[in-house]
């Protein structure tokens, strides 16, 4: 704990919420009328970091001959959710405090404080063995509107909590429209909405956020094979764009605590500052969901394998991962503040974002060292070169060390300078964010240089 009472890890969340801020990447929604709780806005740069990691997911995922790609509505019909269980099940305990009326999650009292604003850091179980909590009642987290001009039951659909319904009951469309044969799967990206009882920490548990959701079709039998392989895979993933071993996870869901279709399920955790917590849940679901629409539906969701002339409702393995929560993880994995030498010799602190060049939000940042001798000229062509391809920031202001500071600050991986030998030689120097290494390049080989660094050759 620091002199003001604040641990050095909420002084780091407070930090990346302030830089996100600043920068651009977040801000709160509707800020200027004081804000909705459980609800954040995307600025330029968070779009597009948000944008390239839903990409690289995409791509990960659908540039495979075994996996195909939708985008399903978010309202659905009502009855998917009472075959899907969430109307019955999709509950969090809630309790209310008599005293202050603050509203918790009862199983999640221990990380929780009092809603007094006259007990400062008095903890919610405290109050909890001080007997000033109603008894837990079920709450259901899914958010109720209604079709059309009349508010009635009849009339009630939900916004979807999460994205895979909508590929559960179109499991057959696809697989007939594009042909493709057991095991396969089918990927989606779409918001999702749930009404959280406690919002917190920034992005990680919000009430309206996206998720990346691939649902893997298998035959029975074969299910624990691909449930291993498909665990296998997503932490492959989150550790090809630089995310940290060390700070990832499995967490293995008890078989007491399995959902009520799970047959095994595990999550991936990342270390965030205020502790671990789940960013990417893969389950073996088993055959529940497609019996269960079958069920409700009265229509057949069963495969027939051609080749074997067996029909069958396949299991399947889930790879659930939030991308604003994914978001979060690879922002605050991205975070840094190091030493740095300034140009009168002296160091000082510089933040920096270590994105992986893929998920970068700004690719590269063109610099003429001066505003004359025709280097203004110069970058602007190669900033108008390379503006097709990636994205580009184009600065001439202040001295170049801030400069690069400014970019350190948004992750921009590359600096491209235009100097004194660019009009003798017509070579540029890159400047790498991470070593802060410059190298010379010629300026017609930069762009396809800059592509290889970005794809990762
Ligand atoms: P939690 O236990 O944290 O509430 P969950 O087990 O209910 O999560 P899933 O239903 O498995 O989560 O959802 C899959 C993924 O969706 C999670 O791993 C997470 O990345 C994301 N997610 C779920 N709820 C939220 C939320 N309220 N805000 C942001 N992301 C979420």
């Amino acid at each position: 704990m620091t002199k003001n009472g604040t641990s050095p890890d909420s002084q780091l969340m407070e930090k990346i919420v302030s830089l996100s801020k600043r920068r651009g990447f977040v801000f709160q929604s509707s800020e200027i009328y004081g804000g909705l709780n459980g609800a954040w806005d995307y600025g330029p740069m968070g779009t597009e970091l948000l944008k390239n990691i839903k990409e690289a997911w995409w791509k990960e995922m659908t540039y495979r001959s075994d996996i195909e790609g939708i985008d399903a509505a978010i309202l659905m019909h009502p009855r998917v959710w009472e075959a899907s269980g969430h109307v019955e099940n999709f509950t969090d305990p809630m309790v209310d405090c008599r005293e202050c009326k603050a509203r918790f999650r009862a199983d999640q009292i221990e990380d929780s404080m009092c809603g007094n604003s006259g007990y400062k850091g008095r903890k919610a179980s405290k109050c909890m063995a001080e007997g000033k909590f109603t008894e837990a009642r079920k709450f259901n987290l899914m958010f109720k509107t209604f079709i059309g001009p009349v508010e009635e039951s009849t009339n009630a659909v939900f916004l979807r909590p999460e994205t895979a319904q909508g590929i559960f009951v179109n499991f057959l469309n696809v697989q007939s429209a594009s042909r493709q044969k057991i095991p396969f799967g089918i990927a989606q990206i779409g918001k999702a909405f749930r009404n959280e009882i406690n919002t917190k920490n920034f992005l990680f548990r919000t009430r309206e956020f996206e998720q990346m959701e691939m649902q893997f079709f298998v035959k029975p039998g074969t299910d624990e094979k691909w449930f291993e392989y498909w665990r296998e895979q997503r932490m492959q993933w989150f550790i090809g764009l630089g995310m940290q071993k060390e700070k990832l996870n499995w967490h293995r869901h008890e078989t007491d605590k399995l959902a009520h279709y799970a047959k095994d399920a595990y999550d991936i955790e990342y270390e965030f500052p205020f502790g671990w917590g789940e960013i990417e849940g893969i389950h073996n679901r088993t055959d529940y969901d497609l019996s269960r629409h079958e069920q409700f539906s009265g229509k057949s969701l069963k495969y027939f394998d051609e080749a074997t002339k067996e029909k069958y409702t396949p299991y399947i393995i889930e790879t659930s991962a939030g991308a604003s929560r994914s978001f979060m993880a690879f922002l605050v994995n991205a975070y840094s503040e190091e030493e740095a030498p300034t140009a009168d010799g002296k160091t000082e602190i510089r933040t920096v974002l270590k994105f992986h060049p893929k998920l970068a939000p700004m690719k590269a940042a063109v610099f003429p060292l001066v505003n004359r001798d025709g280097m203004p000229e110069i970058a602007r062509r190669i900033e108008q070169d390379l503006r097709p391809h990636i994205r580009v920031f184009y600065d001439d202001s202040g001295a170049v060390g801030r400069r690069y500071r400014r970019q350190d600050e948004i992750g921009t991986p590359f600096c491209v300078t235009i100097d004194s030998q660019t009009l003798a030689d017509k070579t540029v120097t890159v400047r790498y964010r991470d070593s802060m290494a410059q190298e010379r390049i010629a300026d017609d080989r930069l762009l396809s240089y800059l592509m290889d660094k970005i794809n990762g050759k």
